[in-house]
């Protein structure tokens, strides 16, 4: 399997540092607003990254933050008059919600910055304690000029950066490039007692400690948007390495950006769509399959059009599938088998997962993953009718099932069963056992176990959950 590593510029084979296992670490949204669209793409991206990774039978750890405690939270606190962690909250929820919508696995571990303090304050000290950092007035600096491999991921020098900047007179910073560990509190903001007085950390430093305490020193995977490549992976790699002195992360990737309608994302233009925007216009799962529809290192541009036809292209896939599942629950008579014309379509079937597959070992190749999944849905089209055998409709069904589910994207509705009727069922159940039709009550049971919901008869009544 080959990776694109921002960190050498090329794509590498993937041999992750402990056989079988994938530490993976991405970067998470700061909860100040709705997550948007932006947000979304590495979000979508390095889930299926994850699953097709777990595909390949790797135990992946995988851990994506919620920033909590930022400038612009505060700023958010202080026009609406409330906590800054009634703000975080509120936008954490959300930004869950978003995710599932987008059928966005749940990470292992989501930390929360805000309950890693005492992990950031201990980097920090390591930091001093090694010469890596200072503190000026409560203020703990990075100092970038000690850290020879500075520059090393996104290829930018110090002398360079440096070129231009002038260190104000009252500046604290030792060298224009220094940057922020700690910061000192000012009114009305959320702080921690620390060494260096009362104050909140620096961003960059989180990101590196709950690496560290969830993922151990070294790792194989870190990501984000390639706006993060400078500065905060670039911060991230000085801190973890100076920290720990051993490197931090083997792999380094990182989605490209999208536009919208041809024109850089902003607030200010207008060009700005929340996930809760586009969930009012379309189900998630287009946005899903439209931002898989290309690589995830080219820039992708957003547009109704596009939305558009990324929906017509998904209902394309889920109409094969439910005319295989009407073909497999109809009563025709099958035949056993087509004889060669099936042995021919089965090697197809397989070729086509092969490609698929081979797509997705190319640095994860959804744009072709997607190609040969539409070649199966083609060839089922034409080779599949009411007489062919349940089992090569079946392997079908599976094949095209399991392709969609690698990347995340559902083709089959499953009829899901309201709480109203879940509880009418239950009713009924209990019922059935008082007039002691056992027969009855088992057939509740099961009918409801095969909807995924699950009875636990409790000495408080019947309870029940979604399996
Ligand atoms: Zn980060």
């Amino acid at each position: 399997m080959k990776v694109y590593n921002t960190l050498n510029n090329r794509k590498e084979e993937f041999v992750p540092i402990e056989e079988g296992k994938v530490r993976m670490y991405v970067c998470g949204p700061t909860v100040y607003n709705y997550i948007h669209i932006g947000n979304a793409r590495p979000m979508i991206v390095f889930d299926t990254v994850r699953r097709y990774l777990e595909y390949k039978g790797y135990d992946v750890n995988y851990v994506s933050n919620f920033t909590d405690v930022d400038d612009k939270i505060i700023a958010k606190s202080i026009e609406e008059g409330v906590t800054a962690a009634e703000i975080a909250e509120r936008y954490t929820k959300a930004a869950i919600e978003d995710m599932e919508g987008m059928n966005v696995r749940p990470a292992t571990v989501h930390p929360k910055a805000t309950e890693e303090i005492d992990g950031m304050i201990d980097m920090i000290q390591t930091l001093i304690d090694k010469g890596y950092a200072y503190e000026k007035n409560g203020t703990v600096f990075y100092r970038t000029r000690k850290f020879k491999g500075y520059g090393k991921l996104s290829g930018k020098n110090l002398d360079d950066l440096s070129a231009g900047i002038r260190i104000a007179v009252d500046d604290e910073k030792e060298d224009p490039m220094d940057f922020v560990l700690w910061k000192p509190k000012k009114e009305g903001e959320p702080s921690w007692t620390s060494p260096w007085g009362e104050g909140r950390p620096g961003w960059h430093i989180e990101c590196s400690v709950m690496s560290n305490k969830y993922l151990g020193s070294s790792i194989d995977i870190h990501a984000g948007g390639e706006d993060l490549i400078f500065p905060h992976h670039e911060n991230e790699i000085a801190q973890s390495e100076a920290a720990n002195g051993v490197p931090f992360s083997n792999y380094w990737m990182h989605n490209a950006f999208l536009n919208i309608n041809n024109h850089k994302m902003s607030k200010s233009a207008g060009n700005f769509f929340t996930v809760k925007e586009i969930a009012a216009k379309y189900p998630l799962q287009v946005l899903r399959f439209f931002m898989l529809s290309a690589h995830y290192r080219s820039p992708l541009n957003f547009s109704d059009d596009l939305m558009a036809s990324a929906a017509a292209s998904l209902e394309r896939i889920r109409n094969a599938v439910s005319r295989l599942r009407f073909i497999a629950d109809s009563d025709t008579e099958k035949t056993s088998d087509n004889g060669s014309t099936d042995e021919e379509y089965r090697s197809k079937l397989l070729e086509l997962k092969n490609k698929f597959e081979a797509a997705m070992e190319d640095d994860f190749n959804t744009a072709d993953a997607i190609a040969a999944i539409f070649e199966i849905v083609k060839a089922a089209n034409s080779h599949i009718d009411s007489r062919s055998s349940a089992e090569i409709i079946n392997e079908t069904l599976d094949t095209i099932i399991s392709l969609c589910g690698i990347l995340g994207i559902i083709c089959e509705e499953k009829e899901e069963l309201l709480d109203a009727d879940i509880e009418a069922l239950i009713n009924e159940r209990q019922a059935a056992r008082k007039e002691r039709n056992f027969a009855r009550a088992d057939e509740i049971r099961d009918e409801l176990e095969k909807k995924g919901i699950i009875l636990e008869d409790t000495r408080e009544g019947v309870r029940w959950k979604r399996a």
